[in-house]
């Protein structure tokens, strides 16, 4: 398995550091052969090449199995112009890809219940909701523009959506959702928008091929609602780029810390782009302070997305709880009583808890 890294800027090379870790504790355990090839992009390209995103990176990517990335970005190349910024990289590789959907995990483990802000007796045993969010359609792509109207200046954003759109990101929601808990929640706002429409015929007509999984939908207002009122009614979630954008961030903050969460962004095919949710967080930068957990379990989705191996995902999964349940923390997720540890100890914790069955 080749896996394409990119560990960027700020704390990306310290939290990648991590994943090698991990990485090289499945593949003794789980007999799997990993071979990595480093790239350039973001803040360090910019400065070594002169672009965001280097060509050469991009066809290393395109040939590799997964794509593995840190984050990107930092003050020093916050005053470049748009498409010269490390986040042109960002937009350019998902894009380059062909990563039509993005995975958003929101969990909450039980050990830290106390980071949410939600009641103990609204989060039960933890959360743990899936939302698949379409990723290169919709609103944010569609034509925008602005005219003189009769009271001064208007403006207008499009929502565009084609069936095979549709359908291609909801079939990878139901896939999912079979490798989950079997439910499956369509988002949309079909009593007022006619692309919402064409979405919530289209989500009803895939359905009939996965007679298995119990589909509902519900209006975008009223799932940001339900979202705080009772998460746990939700397994999967499939929506559009922009309602999928805000909702994910609610779902996901839910778990209370920006260190814990990961990502998946899949495509037709199995190579996928995995990279923690949180940014490059400059004041922290090899300082042995960031939490490796979401780039860890960024690896467990890896595992399971890209090489179908369900048992070394379960594998890390398990050996981030164990390290929680043994009273290890990075400082943004320290409560007392708890034994604070930097980036490479838990990285260390982590790798060593991972084991077969
Ligand atoms: P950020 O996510 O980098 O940091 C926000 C806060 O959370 C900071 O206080 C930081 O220390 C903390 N934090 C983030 N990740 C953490 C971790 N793993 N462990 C412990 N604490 C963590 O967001 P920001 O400060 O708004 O942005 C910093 C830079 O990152 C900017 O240049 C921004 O453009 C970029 N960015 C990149 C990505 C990406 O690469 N995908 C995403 C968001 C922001």
């Amino acid at each position: 398995m080749k896996i394409a890294v990119i560990p960027g800027d700020g704390i990306g090379p310290d939290i990648i550091k991590q994943a090698y870790k991990v990485l090289n504790r499945v593949s003794e355990v789980f007999g799997m052969e990993f071979t990595f090839e480093e790239m350039l992009m973001g803040g360090r390209a910019i400065d070594e090449i002169g672009v965001p995103l280097p060509e050469e990176t991009l066809k290393v990517c395109l040939e590799s199995d997964a794509v593995l990335l840190g984050a990107v970005g930092g003050e020093k190349w916050d005053t470049l112009p748009g498409h010269l910024r490390p986040e042109a990289g960002l937009l350019g590789i998902r894009k380059g890809l062909g990563v039509f959907a993005n995975l958003r995990p929101a969990i909450l483990f039980p050990q830290l219940k106390s980071a949410s802000t939600l009641k103990e007796e609204v989060l039960g045993d933890g959360l743990d909701i899936m939302v698949v969010r379409e990723l290169t359609g919709g609103i944010y792509f569609g034509q925008r523009g602005r005219s003189e109207g009769s009271g001064g200046q208007e403006a207008w954003d499009t929502e565009v959506y084609s069936v095979p759109e549709i359908e291609r990101v909801t079939r990878t929601a139901f896939e999912i959702a079979r490798k989950r808990k079997g439910r499956l929640t369509s988002i949309d706002k079909a009593n007022i928008l006619e692309s919402s429409r064409l979405w919530r015929e289209t989500v009803v007509r895939v359905a009939e091929e996965y007679p298995d999984i119990e589909l509902n939908h519900m209006y975008v207002d009223n799932a940001a609602m339900q979202l705080v009122r009772n998460p746990r009614q939700f397994d999967v979630i499939v929506t559009t780029n922009m309602f999928g954008d805000i909702l994910s961030d609610e779902a996901s903050m839910l778990t209370g810390s920006l260190g814990m969460l990961p990502s998946a962004s899949l495509g037709e095919g199995s190579l996928g782009l995995y990279e923690p949710v949180h940014g490059s967080a400059p004041d922290i930068a090899g300082q042995d302070k960031a939490n490796p957990i979401a780039t860890i379990m960024s690896v467990a989705m890896m595992l399971r997305y890209s090489f179908d191996r369900e048992d070394a995902a379960l594998a890390v999964e398990r050996a981030v709880e164990k390290a929680l349940d043994k009273g290890y923390r990075t400082g943004d997720i320290m409560q007392p009583g708890m034994k604070l540890v930097g980036t490479e100890e838990m990285g260390d914790r982590i790798a060593a808890e991972i084991a077969a069955g």
